[in-house]
C-alpha cells in the first residue's frame, strides 16, 4: 500500500517515506487543559487517529507521542480563580479528555507527555539555545527565541521574512523583544502566576508553549523524526516556531512529514472556545447523540476540507449506521447457520478503500467503498449467501473497521440465546416444520414473553432480543 499525503512543508502530494523502514514516529499537539475540549478539538483528534489507523492498516508500527499543555496563561487563570493548585485544576479535564477519547474510540497514543512534568528538558533546550547565540534575555527577564539570528525560519509556514518585521502583533508583555517575530521561550514570573513558577539559571519564571513540543517530540521519538500533526492553526506560528527551536539546536531536520487538519466550522466560523459557537462531546452525548455518531461525521470528509457542523449530519450518521448494524446482524445471523459452502461471495471493495485512504485519507471514498460492502452484502443474502460468504464479507467490514472505528459488531452474538430460549425457537421450529401453526404461535408468544423476537426468514427464523 503505498501511501501518498499532503505535506504542508512541501506542500504536494508526495509518497510517503519513513526514517526507519516500516515504523513511523508521530507527534501530534494534545489538548491546553483548561476545559472540556470542544468537538472542534476533537475533529484534529479524530484526522490524527485515522491517520494512524491507516498508518497501521498498510503495517507500519506506530508510536504516537501527544502532549498536554498543562501550564500556560489558561491554565493558571483557571488554577487561580478556582482557588486550587495548577495540577488539581488540570487534572480532572485531563481525565475528561481520556473519556472523550474512549467515546469517540480514537486509539490511545503510546505516551501523554505532560509539560510541567517535562521542565528540565525544556531548560536543557533554552540553555543551548543560549550557548548557540540563538536565545537572548530581555529586560524584564523573559527569554526569546531571536528569529533573525536563525536563518532557517520560515520554512513551514513560507514567510517572507520581511513580514516579520510588519504587521505580527505584539503582546503587551512582550515590549522588550528585539524582533516583532521573536518569540518567548521562557516567561519571567510576574504576580499573576502566583505560584506556577520554576527557577531557571536565567530566572524564575515558566516555559513558553512553542518550547515544550520541541522538548517533548525530541525527548520521546527522537531529534528527527517522521511524522507531525495538528490542526491548521497549530502551522503558524507553533510548528514554525518548534522547527525553529528543534533545528536551531540539533541542526537537523526536525521532521519529515507535516500534517494538518482543516477546522470544523459552524455557520462558515471555525468552531472555538472564544466565539462561543462549540459544542462538547458531553453536551452532545447529554442530548442522546453517541460517540461512534460523532466519530463518524467528523471523519466524513477528507482531513484537509473544511466540514460544516450540523444536527442535520449527525442525523444522518445515525441513518446510515443503522444500515451498516442491520447488514453486520444478518451477516453475523447467516455465518452462524449450517450449510454448504456453494463457494459464493459478495464481490470485495477491500482494494477500493485500501486506494482511497492511501490517497490522502480520501474519507470520503473510504465511506463509499464500505457502503458498497453493505449494499453487496444485502443483495448477496437475499441470493442465498452461504454462511462462509457472510462471514467473508464480515471479515471485510472489519478490516475496514480497523481504521474507521465505528461499526458494530457482535451485537446480535453478544445477546447471547439463553438455553430455554434456545430451546423454545427450536421447539417452534419443529412445530413449524409440521405445519403446525398455532402451537407455532403459541410458542412465539412464549419467547415475546421471555423478551426475545423471533423472526422468520428464508433460511429459518433468527432471534432478537425484543429491546433491539
Ligand atoms: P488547542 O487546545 O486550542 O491548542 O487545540 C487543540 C487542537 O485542536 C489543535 O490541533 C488545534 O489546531 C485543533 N483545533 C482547534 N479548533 C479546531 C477546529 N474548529 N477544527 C479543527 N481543529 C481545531
Ligand atoms: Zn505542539
Amino acid at each position: 500500500m503505498d501511501l501518498r499525503f499532503y505535506n504542508s512543508m512541501t506542500r504536494q502530494v508526495e509518497p510517503f517515506t519513513t526514517l526507519a523502514p516500516g515504523k513511523v514516529g508521530m507527534y501530534t499537539c494534545g489538548p491546553t487543559v483548561y476545559n472540556f475540549a470542544h468537538i472542534g478539538n476533537f475533529r484534529a483528534y479524530l484526522f490524527e487517529d485515522l491517520l494512524r489507523r491507516t498508518l497501521e492498516f498498510a503495517g507500519y508500527e506506530v508510536r504516537q507521542v501527544m502532549n498536554l499543555t498543562d501550564v500556560d496563561d489558561k491554565t493558571i487563570r483557571g488554577s487561580r480563580q478556582a482557588g486550587v493548585p495548577l495540577r488539581d485544576y488540570t487534572r480532572p479535564y485531563i481525565a475528561a479528555f481520556f473519556e472523550d477519547l474512549k467515546a469517540l474510540n480514537v486509539e490511545p497514543a503510546a505516551v501523554y507527555p505532560a509539560a510541567t512534568d517535562h521542565i528540565p528538558e525544556m531548560e536543557a533546550l533554552i540553555q543551548a539555545l543560549f550557548d548557540r547565540g540563538i536565545a537572548y534575555k530581555s529586560e524584564d527577564g523573559s527569554v526569546y527565541f531571536s528569529v533573525d539570528r536563525f536563518p532557517g525560519y520560515g520554512r513551514l509556514a513560507h514567510l517572507d521574512r520581511s513580514a516579520l518585521r510588519s504587521g505580527v502583533r505584539i503582546d503587551a508583555d512582550e515590549y522588550d523583544k528585539e524582533g516583532v517575530g521573536d518569540f518567548a521561550l521562557w516567561k519571567a514570573w510576574d504576580e499573576r502566576d502566583g505560584d506556577v513558577a520554576w527557577d531557571a539559571p536565567w530566572g524564575r519564571g515558566r516555559p513558553g508553549w512553542h518550547l515544550e513540543c520541541s522538548a517533548m517530540s525530541m525527548k520521546y521519538l527522537g531529534e528527527s523524526f517522521d511524522l507531525h500533526t495538528g490542526g491548521i492553526d497549530n502551522l503558524f506560528p507553533h510548528h514554525e516556531n518548534e522547527i525553529a527551536q528543534a533545528e536551531a539546536v540539533t541542526g537537523k531536520p526536525f521532521v519529515r512529514t507535516w500534517m494538518h487538519c482543516a477546522h470544523l466550522r459552524v455557520d462558515g466560523q471555525k468552531m472555538s472556545k472564544s466565539l462561543g459557537n462549540f459544542h462538547t462531546l458531553r453536551d452532545l452525548l447529554a442530548k442522546g447523540w453517541s460517540g461512534r455518531e460523532v466519530r463518524y461525521v467528523l471523519l466524513g470528509a477528507q482531513y484537509r476540507q473544511p466540514l460544516n457542523f450540523t444536527f442535520e449530519a449527525l442525523a444522518a450518521a445515525r441513518t446510515a449506521l443503522a444500515r451498516v448494524d442491520e447488514c453486520v446482524d444478518a451477516l453475523t445471523a447467516r455465518a452462524a447457520q449450517p450449510g454448504a459452502d456453494d463457494g459464493a461471495r459478495a464481490p470485495s471493495h477491500l482494494a477500493a478503500f485500501a486506494d482511497a485512504l492511501a490517497d490522502d485519507l480520501n474519507a470520503p471514498e473510504a465511506y463509499a467503498a464500505l457502503f458498497a460492502v453493505v449494499r453487496d452484502a444485502n443483495k448477496a443474502l437475499g441470493a442465498g449467501l452461504p454462511p462462509a460468504g457472510a462471514q467473508a464479507a464480515l471479515d471485510e467490514l472489519r478490516a475496514m473497521d480497523r481504521v474507521l472505528g465505528f461499526v458494530f459488531f457482535g451485537r446480535a452474538a453478544r445477546a447471547e440465546v439463553p438455553a430455554d430460549v434456545q430451546a423454545l425457537a427450536d421447539a417452534r421450529a419443529k412445530a413449524r416444520a409440521a405445519k403446525d401453526w398455532a402451537e407455532s404461535d403459541r410458542l412465539r408468544d412464549a419467547l415475546a414473553a421471555k423478551g426475545w423476537q423471533v423472526r422468520d426468514g428464508k433460511d429459518g427464523q433468527t432471534l432478537k432480543p425484543l429491546a433491539q
